[in-house]
């Protein structure tokens, strides 16, 4: 793949931001618990800097973003406000507001009165259902407004910093039609991404090890057949999986479990076995449960009544194995519920093996919000590792080789 030709964000800020909109898709879609406070910030962090640069320069910043997946509509619990108290604490609250809606009476009464160096955060932008709608015209609605809030009187001010890497793989109106209607840059983050991305690609030094995990079975296991052709060992838990012991003939009790998967799950293995590595041994218990007991079985017997929640010690070790002398390492997907201190010691200890590997000049990139996360949450050292991107779904499309199209639109 040859390396992807966009502006960035250097370039908007040499032509000169001062007292101009900028509007910025940025990802702070961050865990958020029942009392509304941010259990791992990774993503507003990993956001700051463009935004920063932008204030700093004297740029009146509109800030767009999504929270979790509302179903068409407000919802307050998926509400950007912890996020907006976030960015104030970063930033100083006096320079930080959020519109009480997206495009709405609220957001251009705000807009129109922001002061150069200001940030005001737009509501939730998928309450608005036009932002992921497939039809072109209603997206195109949306982005128009969007445009209207940095536009100032005349519409031509204005300018579009694609920052959201974690959404770069959605046509959606805050990350795709606004392109189309602005002058367009990458922000930091999203340049920063594309490189290690390109690193990843166009000189893989091997072994190449890849390691897949967590929940999102069906999304993955799309991608594993582009990552078989090209890695020297897939390297396989979490709630992944199941679904592949499942293929082997092997039951899985109540474990994560995709059905309609199991007969391209049987076609890998056959093609791929020698690159797929399974667990041999795993962590079940009777409940999906921070407080269920725990207990180590053989891969191959795990009871009717159990459930999956973890990889065991000795696959650990031999995962460890398979990735001490990778010279390139992609992890994607915690190796078990890490959430539950129980069900944590397979991921911690995959992690610490890539950590060991990185230590001895293997490039390793770790994508995936909740793989992120995990390595937070665990203690580990997150510059143990040679980058953590912050999109998991995006880097996956990008290493299956399919086009992003909030990338590509940034490159016309
Ligand atoms: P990422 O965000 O890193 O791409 P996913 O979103 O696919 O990862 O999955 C992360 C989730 O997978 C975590 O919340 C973790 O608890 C869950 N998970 C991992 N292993 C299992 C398992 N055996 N059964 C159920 N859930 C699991
Ligand atoms: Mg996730």
């Amino acid at each position: 793949m040859s390396p992807v030709a966009f502006k960035s964000l250097d370039d908007l800020l040499a032509e000169g931001v001062s007292g101009r909109g900028v509007l910025v898709r940025s990802d702070l879609n961050v865990p958020i618990d029942d009392d509304g406070n941010i259990t791992d910030p990774g993503r507003i962090i990993a956001s700051a800097p463009t935004l920063k640069a932008l204030a700093d320069a004297g740029a009146k910043v509109v800030v767009t973003a999504h929270l979790g997946r509302p179903h068409g509509g407000s919802d307050p619990a998926l509400s950007l406000a912890p996020v907006a108290k976030a960015l104030g604490q970063l930033f100083g609250a006096d320079h930080v507001q959020l519109a009480g809606d997206v495009v709405g009476p609220d957001a251009l009464v705000r807009a129109e009165g922001l002061s150069e160096g200001d940030i005001l955060l737009l509501e939730n932008i998928r309450f608005d259902p036009r932002e992921t709608s497939k039809d072109d015209a209603e997206r195109l609605a949306l982005a128009t407004q969007l445009v209207e809030l940095v536009g100032g009187p005349d519409g031509s001010a204005g300018a579009f910093v694609s920052d959201g890497f974690g959404v770069v793989h959605r046509k959606q109106a805050s990350v795709y039609d606004v392109a189309q209607l602005l002058p367009h840059y990458a922000g930091n983050l999203v340049a920063a991404e594309i490189r290690v991305l390109e690193q990843l690609t166009s000189s893989t030094e091997q072994p190449y090890a890849v390691v897949l995990g967590g929940s999102k079975v069906s999304d993955k296991l799309a991608v594993i057949e582009n990552l078989a052709t090209t890695a020297d060992r897939l390297v396989i838990g979490g709630g992944m999986c199941f679904t592949f012991l499942a293929a082997q003939g092997v039951p899985v009790g109540s474990s994560l479990l995709e059905n309609g998967m199991i007969d391209t799950c049987r076609r890998l293995l056959d093609t791929y076995g020698d690159v797929i590595a399974l667990p041999v041994d795993i962590v079940v218990a009777e409940r999906f449960a921070a407080d269920a007991e725990p207990q180590t079985v053989p891969a191959n017997r795990i009871p009717d009544t159990r459930m999956g929640l973890d990889i065991g010690p000795a696959s650990v070790q031999q995962f460890t194995a398979l990735l001490s002398n990778a010279r390139t390492i992609f992890w994607n997907g915690p190796m078990g519920v890490f959430e539950f201190p129980a069900f944590a010691a397979g991921t911690k200890g995959v992690a610490e093996a890539i950590i060991a590997a990185t230590g001895n000049g293997a490039f390793s990139v770790v994508g995936g919000g909740d793989s992120a996360a995990a390595v937070r949450q665990l203690g580990l050292a997150e510059n143990g590792f040679s980058h953590i991107s912050t999109g998991g779904g995006a880097s996956l499309e990008y290493l299956e080789g399919k086009t992003l199209p909030g990338i590509e639109v940034l490159t016309g």
